[in-house]
């Protein structure tokens, strides 16, 4: 597409540029977690050789600059996406982290016996368990939202979910399995209106859309530095302030305190309150160059990449005689989950790396989702930036040998 050059972006993927089974790999398993730029393996590298040191408590220069580099990145996620404050900025180890973390302090306190949480068919097994977990504890009640036939949520169901009783409603925003973008802003809003507060899970949606906190008026949002070209065992929960304020601590330890006796221990302030011990220096110092490629190419080429890439995909796939797409909503992120008939998404999945072209196969975290559907599970092919055409015309002339087998 215009502007974007494809060859320079691909050159600073190291990994990218191998030969897998005596083919150049074809790396369609982003949703997974993405490839890292040249840059973010060179700030885990430069961290390590000249600045590593804990941070927050040392007097030393060394603790200092360690310092200074761990919030540098969370003001850039602040940035990113538009949070009012840095205070709101929390780092945790994931989503899925992220997830726990608020059903363990905001749900064990405001969720009580009889209230209600909505969530949807097409949540990640994070995005369930946690709540099923707080449910069964609280004795309060899981409500879920439906799924239709092209892979979109019931937004009339959901209205009549919400009652005077639902505290909280936690949504994906974009589906791993299926790629749908979810109306999160409207369905924020329907939230609001009846009192209940809402979480969105990001983990998918970042790397590709633009998310801005106020103008989604979300409560709360996680998502991982993984799944947009960042180092894993690094995540995001933003909060309002007025909720991570009252909410109780997640963990207890080092750094979260501001001081500490056998007669009663006080808590630190927002976000250190929900940082205990030493966290993950490097990952988090890292994870600003990631930042900064995304930044470097802007979020609308991005975007305009992938959904070429998606939209070729499909072109192509379509043809082929027993593809079978699953997930088929308008708005969509760059995935594209199938299954070929008469065969097992594994075996489909295991001939296409024989080819050189890695893909995902099986249930994606979401069984309840692969249930509505009748499937055990899919293959999943899904883009990022990096991504060529010719890799797509290659997946497509291999799934066309593949599916000939048994259709
Ligand atoms: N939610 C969604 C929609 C996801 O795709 C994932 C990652 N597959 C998660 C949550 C969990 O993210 P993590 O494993 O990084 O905690």
């Amino acid at each position: 597409s215009k502007g974007l050059n494809v060859a320079e972006i691909r050159s600073k993927f190291p990994v990218l540029d191998q030969e897998v089974n005596g083919k150049p790999l074809a790396y369609f398993d982003n949703a997974a977690t993405t490839q890292k730029p040249q840059e973010v393996l060179d700030a885990l590298n430069e961290y390590y050789e000249n600045h590593n040191s804990n941070i927050h408590r040392g007097a030393h220069t060394l603790a200092g600059r360690a310092t200074d580099l761990f919030e540098k990145t969370r003001s850039s996620v602040r940035a990113f996406i538009n949070a009012p404050s840095v205070e709101e900025v929390i780092f945790t180890k994931g989503t899925t982290d992220g997830i726990n973390l608020v059903a363990s302090t905001f749900g064990k306190t405001y969720i009580g016996a009889g209230d209600e949480v909505i969530i949807s068919t097409m949540e990640h097994h994070s995005n369930i368990v946690p709540w099923q977990m707080l449910c069964e504890t609280n004795k309060a009640v899981l409500k879920i939202i439906p799924v239709s036939d092209t892979g979109e949520l019931d937004l009339q169901a959901y209205e009549e979910l919400l009652s005077e009783r639902t505290k909280l409603v936690a949504v994906v925003h974009a589906s791993n399995a299926l790629g749908t973008i979810n109306p999160i802003k409207k369905m924020i809003q329907l939230a609001h209106d009846r009192g209940a507060r809402f979480l969105v899970d990001g983990a998918q949606s970042l790397a590709h859309l633009d998310v801005d906190v106020q103008d989604l008026d979300c409560d709360f949002l996680t998502f991982s530095a993984h799944k947009l070209y960042g180092p894993t065992g690094v995540g995001v929960l933003y909060g309002k302030r007025e909720l991570l304020e009252a909410m109780p601590p997640y963990q207890g330890g080092g750094e979260m305190i501001r001081e500490v006796t056998f007669a009663k221990t006080t808590y630190n302030d927002i976000p250190y309150k929900f940082e205990a011990g030493t966290p993950n220096i490097a990952d988090v110092v890292a994870f600003d160059a990631a930042l900064a490629f995304i930044r470097s190419i802007g979020k609308k080429r991005i975007q305009e990449q992938e959904n070429q890439l998606l939209a070729h995909a499909v072109e192509l796939c379509s043809q082929i005689n027993g593809f079978i797409p699953v997930g088929t909503a308008r708005e969509k992120v760059s995935v594209m989950s199938f299954t070929i008939r008469n065969m097992h998404p594994f075996d489909v999945g295991m001939m296409l790396d024989a080819a050189g072209i890695a893909v995902r196969t099986g249930h994606h975290c979401t069984q309840p989702l692969m249930d509505r559907f009748g499937l055990e599970g899919t293959v999943r092919a899904s883009f990022a930036v990096y991504n060529t055409n010719e890799e797509i015309d290659r997946l497509y002339e291999s799934l066309v040998r593949i599916a000939k087998r048994k259709n």
